[in-house]
C-alpha cells in the first residue's frame, strides 16, 4: 500500500505520547515534506515505534527526540535522533542482534526483550533498504534508514 510518511509519523507520536510524557520528552518531526512510499503500513509503524521507543527509553528525562524525513534521487531517508545515553563503540555493531542489550542491569530495569532493533533491521532489509547508526556516549544516537523509492 502507499503510505504518507509524515501522517504515519504523527500517528506514531500519538501512540507513544504517554511514554514520552512520562519522561518529559518532546517528540518532533523536523521536516514535513509530503513523502509517499510503497510499504506495508503495519510494518512501517512497528519499525518506527521500535526506534522512537528506544530513543525515549535510552535518554534522560527532559530531552527531545527528532524524526527527520527527506528524499534523495532514488531513496527516502528517515532519521531518528536522540540526545540520550549513546552506545559504546564496542557494542554498536551488536545492537541489531536478537536479545543483545548494552547495559544488562539498566535494560532489565527498563523492561523489553532486546528484539526491537532486530525487527527493525529485518523490515529494512526486507524492503531493500539500509540502516546505519551513529552514536556518541553521553551525547546521543542517530539511526538512519535509507529506503529505495522503487524496490525493483
Ligand atoms: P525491546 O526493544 O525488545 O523492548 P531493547 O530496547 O532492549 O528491548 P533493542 O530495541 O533491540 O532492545 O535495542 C538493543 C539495545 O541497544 C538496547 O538494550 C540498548 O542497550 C541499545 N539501544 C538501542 N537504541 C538505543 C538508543 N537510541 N540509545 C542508546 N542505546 C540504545
Ligand atoms: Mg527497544
Amino acid at each position: 500500500e502507499t503510505i504518507q510518511l509524515d501522517t504515519e509519523i504523527m500517528q506514531i507520536f500519538d501512540i507513544l505520547k504517554l511514554s514520552a510524557e512520562a519522561k518529559n520528552t518532546t517528540l518532533v518531526l523536523t521536516s514535513k515534506e509530503s513523502i509517499k512510499l510503497e510499504f506495508v503500513a503495519d510494518e512501517f509503524r512497528q519499525m518506527m515505534i521500535n526506534l522512537i521507543d528506544n530513543a525515549i527509553k535510552y535518554s534522560e528525562p527532559g530531552n527531545q527526540v527528532e524524526v527527520d524525513l527527506s528524499e534523495e534521487d532514488h531513496n527516502i531517508i528517515i532519521r531518528v535522533r536522540d540526545h540520550g545515553y549513546g552506545i559504546p563503540e564496542k557494542d554498536v555493531n551488536r545492537i541489531f542482534e536478537r536479545f543483545y542489550r548494552v547495559d544488562k542491569s539498566r535494560s532489565k530495569e527498563k523492561g523489553g526483550t532486546g528484539l526491537g532493533l532486530a525487527i527493525v533491521k529485518h523490515t529494512v532489509q526486507n524492503n531493500c533498504g539500509k540502516i546505519t547508526v551513529n552514536s556518541q556516549v553521553g551525547k546521543g544516537t542517530e539511526f538512519m534508514i535509507q529506503l529505495p523509492k522503487n524496490k525493483e
